[in-house]
């Protein structure tokens, strides 16, 4: 086979068609389904003990501190209540020896540590006020890991995702945990929720809202790692919920969708699939996040050209040498786990197939081959690879939204819309039902909405005229500013009932 039948053939495996969509939103429905029923290890419906979006109408000030999947972020926030706000941020790196050669101690320990010099850096006044006063400045922890919640203020981690790994917090309450570390440097700080960024994301969209425009029920990230919180009927949650407000009947569920269909019944599993798999931190989990968010898909794309390679017929990078010293120091890029990003599928992406100008500057680049090797046949194979894994990742992930929305009964087979979604004015006259996101890959990937769109039309429930009311807005870094928003919301909750 030549290069370019070969790169299409190992594109062709990650066709999903219009009908391996329907068969996988039937099956995600019923996992969403499951969970609610008993404490599954899977799709684990996690109870979030927020019933309600905020209004946009909320003031006062709070903290957040998220831990992310690369980044630590601490901000204040101030909100002012007429859907702005102010922040302040800090960020770092994790380290990578913290994420999977410390231990708890030490993970919670640098947390406090980075809101004590968060405080030091940027409110040593309100530090000193609040120590006067006795008061406490209300905290939201978004954790975005599954922790299993029994109240807005707790949740037992249940494991690791993404690249962490700190055997020792698991089936501990992780609110607990960052408590104590903030107490060991006396900061008059209390972690009021427990925050999933997904749900963070959503909040902070909804804040911004005008109250007249659409209210948002999904909040969905496709980061390094991907999940999704959507609202559920209280009736539905048949598994034990410990004190909830049941005002408004419903709660947001944080699905913990990473790990649908790990038994892979009916996801796409190709020969990539299967080595990435095996070569990650979790084998046999998160399967679903391993086909769609942004730390595996540049994997994904090593492991399937190194198969290109293989083939002596394809002469892809014709006659490079990998011991050539032009190559730099240290082993091949192209045969080191984890050594393409994500990005290269978004810049290939972006290319149309004539120029790929970019795409080749950053292949030269993230592979350190000389560029002599990189020939326009080389580049548009990458291309159509590259191009084929991210229209699998953002039709997967326009499944999990959409089926989110059907179980949610957001969008009825009548096309009503239920009552917390309002009428917008800005939406074409028509009702809207409305979708926070985040994260690298739904932000930067070209095409991912449409790819997403195009899915909602196929999928049984929603189809051409429910996918119209869809409204989607990208919340972006809106996880931490939602966790404060919610820390802020309980903590006034707590003030009125005691005043
Ligand atoms: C975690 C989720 C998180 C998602 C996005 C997944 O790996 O399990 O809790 O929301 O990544 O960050
Ligand atoms: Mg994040």
């Amino acid at each position: 086979m030549s290069l370019s039948q070969k790169a299409e053939s190992i594109a062709s495996e990650f066709v999903l068609s219009d009908d391996d969509v329907r068969k996988c939103s039937k099956q995600f429905i019923f996992e969403l389904g499951e969970g609610l029923k008993h404490v599954v290890p899977t799709v684990c419906q996690i109870p979030t003990y927020v019933t309600k979006v905020a209004r946009g109408t909320e003031k006062g000030v709070s903290l957040a501190v998220d831990l992310g999947g690369t980044n630590l972020r601490v901000c204040s926030v101030e909100l002012k209540g007429d859907t702005k706000w102010t922040a302040k941020h800090a960020k770092r790196v994790i380290p990578p020896e913290t994420m999977t050669g410390s231990n708890g101690a030490e993970l919670f320990h640098l947390i406090a540590h980075e809101i004590d010099q968060f405080f030091q850096l940027h409110h040593r006044d309100t530090l000193q006020k609040l120590r006067q006063s006795k008061d406490v400045l209300p905290l939201g922890f978004t954790f975005s890991y599954p922790a299993y919640q029994t109240s807005i203020n707790s949740g037992i981690l249940l494991r690791w995702t993404k690249g962490f790994d700190i055997p020792d917090v698991i089936n501990k309450d992780v609110c607990q945990l960052l408590q104590v570390a903030i107490d060991d440097f006396n900061l008059p700080v209390e972690v009021t929720a427990l925050v999933n960024d997904a749900l963070g994301a959503l909040m902070f969209r909804a804040y911004t809202l005008p109250l007249s425009q659409t209210r948002t029920s999904v909040g969905a990230i496709f980061g390094t790692g991907t999940n999704g919180v959507y609202l559920e009927k209280l009736s539905n949650i048949t598994k034990a919920l410990g004190t909830h407000d049941d005002s408004t009947g419903e709660m947001f569920i944080s699905s913990e969708w990473g790990s649908f269909d790990n038994g892979l019944l009916v996801q796409p599993n190709t020969k990539y699939d299967m080595k990435v798999d095996q070569s990650s931190i979790n084998p046999g989990n998160q399967m679903f996040e391993k086909r769609v968010s942004g730390m595996f898909q540049g994997e994904l794309l090593r492991v399937a050209l190194n198969e290109l390679y293989a083939d002596p017929d394809a002469c892809l990078f014709r006659g490079v040498q990998w011991d050539d010293p032009a190559q730099g120091e240290g082993p091949a890029p192209f045969f080191t786990r984890w050594a393409i990003d994500t990005s290269l599928l978004s810049i290939a992406a972006a290319e149309n197939a004539q120029e790929l100008t970019a795409l080749s500057e950053a292949l030269v680049k993230t592979l350190r081959i000389p560029a002599n090797h990189v020939s326009a046949d080389d580049v548009r194979a990458v291309k159509t690879i590259a191009d084929a894994i991210g229209k699998r990742a953002a039709r997967l992930a326009g499944m999990a939204i959409g089926s989110a929305l059907i179980k949610g009964g957001r969008i009825t087979v009548d096309r009503n819309i239920l009552p917390v979604t309002r009428v917008t004015e800005d939406f074409s006259g028509v009702e809207a039902v409305d979708i926070a996101v985040d994260g690298s890959v739904v932000e930067l990937y070209p095409g991912f909405e449409r790819y997403m769109r195009e899915v909602w039309r196929v999928i049984d429930g929603i189809g051409p005229a429910g996918e119209k009311m869809i409204k989607m807005g990208v919340a972006k870094d809106g996880s931490s500013i939602g966790a404060a928003i919610i820390a802020l919301i309980v903590a006034n909750g707590r003030a009125s009932h005691t005043a």
